[in-house]
């Protein structure tokens, strides 16, 4: 008899991760038939980096002329490394899907004229309108349930995951579904940088996909921070297009590049910046009131007025959920290097899309609906194909869970954490990056990695904050392994030794590995590469 602390539970397809892409997914597969659970590390419909915030999405009908100038436009931006057939593709299912939402009885709002607005997606009402349909759909919701680990098969399938459950991180208990395949939809990697919806995007799917033998794509395109106003987590960057950003003396900050890197240029030689909000005429402050009403919180709370008084501005850390890594996909089902597993939204790359660039402001949002729409149908047909076997299954988690060495100490989460944080979060380790500096944090981070794949963690502690810590140190080996390669400045990859593009590196950079991180260039770097 099962442990009574252990729920186990059989399934055709297990979805890790419930923001839009599992979300999406979980319905998909469902609608193809497959019994389904979706479990969350969080609460579904209030987790992750979409649900307290306000996500415009590609919402384009089906007009070629329409879509082929919206992807002109983001063309340049992509630096030759996306793929024209994904953002036809991404287009018409965001279309689809969010027609599906307006179908279903989504609340979508109506301009002066009457008409539907669907391009934007008000995160709590879409991520609560998203937890109704899932149920709908007859799907099993685990909530407050993060995966832990991944079970494989003896021929190296997935064949489902285990993970812990209850609302105490400590708790003891634990789940574990057998299922015939596995969506990883458990968002990206923002190394606890307090952005806004970030807290619970530790890259533990990123880490359980490599422990089952997948690889990742673009990871050198994660260092995309957000501009919040200081001590905020507000890193919605909207309101500051109508910014004008000036240093303590009141002198306006020189222009380099866009807003964040203006922002970054002027913080890392520690000359505080100030905002205000002041090109934003009358008309324009009420729409931003009105449309992004979590945007002014902070300045409400500190009774500032933001159109008229200045005020001290931040830069956080958002990696791989604004940035672009992630695992790489084999084929248009988003399928991976390994035999049932699919993954879809922020947790695989988004370089189809968004090339060496982030794909803010619309594709990422679509991203997650219609690359879950696609794994949770690819994953259905796999779980098909398997219906009846009698697998033995295999834990296949590494650091974190369960030491591999002989050590008699162990280690502290939080300790671990902070360590790894200091070589991410830092402007001038990550925002501008340099092949000395890369080599001094992957011989720190490498030395983390040691602590946490050979010693346990210290009793007491918390057990899912130690397997976080070492999904954040394999992101980072990844991210700054691929950056290693890339030496050249492309995108959102900045490197201060190598200011220039260089034409000879218009190719992705693949990577993994667990105790010895690797990264390369893509032989060739379509989907199917
Ligand atoms: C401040 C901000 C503003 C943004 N604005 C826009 C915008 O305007 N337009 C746009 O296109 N994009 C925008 N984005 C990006 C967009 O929010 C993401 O691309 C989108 O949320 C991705 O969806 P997802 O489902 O992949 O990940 P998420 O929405 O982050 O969901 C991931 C889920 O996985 C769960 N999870 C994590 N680990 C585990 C685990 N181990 N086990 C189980 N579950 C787990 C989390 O709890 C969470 O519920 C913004 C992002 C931020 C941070």
């Amino acid at each position: 008899m099962a442990d009574p602390s252990t729920l186990t539970l059989d399934a055709d397809v297990l979805v890790l991760g419930g923001g839009p892409a599992g979300t999406w997914a979980a319905i998909a597969a469902a609608e193809a038939g497959a019994k389904v659970v979706l479990a969350d590390k969080g609460y579904v419909g209030t987790s992750g980096a979409t649900a307290p915030s306000n996500t415009g999405a590609w919402y384009l009908p089906p007009d070629p002329g329409r879509r082929e100038a919206v992807i002109a436009q983001r063309w340049p931006g992509t630096l030759g490394l996306a793929d024209r057939g994904w953002m036809e593709r991404v287009m018409e299912l965001s279309w689809r899907r969010i027609d599906q939402l307006a179908d279903s009885g989504y609340p979508f709002p109506v301009d002066e004229t009457g008409r539907p607005y669907r391009a934007n997606l008000r995160g709590p009402d879409y991520m609560r309108f998203m937890r109704q349909l899932v149920g709908k759909a007859g799907v099993r919701i685990l909530d407050h349930a993060p995966g832990l680990e991944l079970l494989l098969d003896g021929d190296g399938r997935v064949a489902g995951a285990a993970g812990a459950a209850g609302r105490r991180r400590n708790s003891g208990e634990i789940w574990r579904v057998h299922s015939g395949a596995v969506v990883i939809a458990t968002g990206g990697c923002a190394f606890l940088s307090r952005a806004l919806g970030c807290n619970v995007l530790t890259g533990d799917g990123l880490l359980m996909a490599a422990e089952a033998g997948a690889d990742l794509s673009g990871m050198e395109f994660s260092s995309v921070y957000g501009l919040a106003p200081l001590g905020s987590a507000v890193t919605k960057g909207l309101p500051f297009f109508w910014a004008s950003f000036t240093h303590e003396d009141g002198t306006p900050v020189e222009t380099q590049g866009d807003r964040a890197g203006t922002v970054a240029g002027a913080l890392v030689q520690g000359r505080p910046v100030y905002a205000v909000l002041d090109r934003a005429d009358e008309a324009l402050r009420g729409w931003l009131r009105k449309s992004q009403p979590n945007c002014f919180l902070p300045f409400d709370r500190a009774g500032i007025d933001p159109f008229t008084q200045r005020f001290p501005v931040n830069l956080r850390l958002e990696g791989t959920v604004r940035g672009t890594g992630g695992i790489r996909l084999t084929g248009e089902d988003c399928a991976t290097l390994v035999p049932g597993l699919y993954a879809a939204g922020d947790a695989a790359t988004r370089e189809d899309i968004g090339g060496a660039n982030t794909g803010a402001g619309g594709p990422n949002a679509s991203w997650a609906i219609a690359t879950g729409a696609l794994a949770g149908q690819g994953a259905a047909g796999f779980a098909r194909g398997t219906a009846g076997r009698d697998r033995r299954r295999f834990a296949a988690g590494t650091a974190g869970l369960r030491p591999g060495g002989r050590e008699a100490s162990g280690f502290a989460p939080d300790e671990v954490v902070r360590a790894t944080q200091a070589e991410v979060l830092p402007l001038d380790r990550n925002y501008y990056r340099s092949g000395a500096g890369l080599d001094a944090s992957l011989a720190v981070l490498d030395g983390l990695w040691r602590e946490v794949r050979d010693r346990a963690p210290r009793p007491g502690g918390d057990p899912i904050r130690a397997r976080e810590a070492a999904a954040m140190i394999a992101t980072a080996r990844w991210m700054y392994a691929s950056a290693r390669l890339r030496t050249e400045t492309r995108g959102i990859s900045k490197r201060t030794d190598r200011p220039g593009t260089d034409a000879a590196l218009a190719h992705r950079i693949h990577s993994g590995g667990l105790d010895a991180v690797w990264a390369r260039p893509a032989a060739s770097w379509g989907a199917s590469a």
